[in-house]
């Protein structure tokens, strides 16, 4: 059995917007049996999560919580979840977050405050397949086009593509796989 990855929405996130994504990011993992599932229910995070001075949420602590609301539908292994947050996020040691994987228990979360505009649906696109990728053992890749480039402003985010490069695609092969 492939990989499933529950995608989950919190709060300000359009469930439409989820479909979409869900449907584009599977295409991103060719012949890997990646499903990304769309819940019907919507997450909403405690206040305690939240910095009121910064406005954020801090995402090292909603990837946790995830984890353990969540922990009988994503155990058994290869499943994984992604929660899609409709505010802003940071870690410890940087002013924010796009996203934040967790592969030691299989979990990641994306911040879309600073996404919004007309490519916000790509930019969301581009994240979860980056963090999915993070979930899946991949690191940050030097190829200016990969998915998994590391990104840390906008006009990064919108350089670089939505899609694995030949490399990036060969080790998630080996990963999901376990070809070579
Ligand atoms: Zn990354
Ligand atoms: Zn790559």
């Amino acid at each position: 059995m492939g990989v499933r990855v529950l995608l989950v929405a919190v709060g300000a996130i359009s469930v439409e917007m989820l479909s979409w994504v869900a449907r584009q990011a599977e295409e991103r993992f060719p012949g890997l049996d990646v499903r990304f599932l769309v819940p019907v229910w919507k997450e909403e995070l405690p206040l305690s999560f939240y910095d009121p001075a910064r406005m954020q949420y801090n995402a090292t602590l909603v990837n946790g919580f995830l984890y353990d609301r969540y922990r009988p539908l994503i155990e058994p292994r290869r499943r994984l979840l992604v929660g899609v947050v409709g505010a802003d996020g940071f870690v410890s040691g940087l002013n924010f977050v796009f996203g934040l994987a967790s592969p030691e228990i299989g979990v990641a979360s994306v911040y879309t405050a600073r996404m919004r505009g007309p490519r916000l649906w790509e930019r969301v696109l581009k994240v979860v397949v980056h963090e999915t990728g993070h979930l899946l053992g991949l690191g940050h890749c030097s190829d200016p086009r990969c998915v998994m480039r590391f990104s840390n402003s906008l006009m990064e985010l919108d350089e670089k593509g939505s899609r694995f490069c030949p490399r990036c695609l060969a080790r998630l092969r080996r990963v999901v796989l376990g070809e070579g």
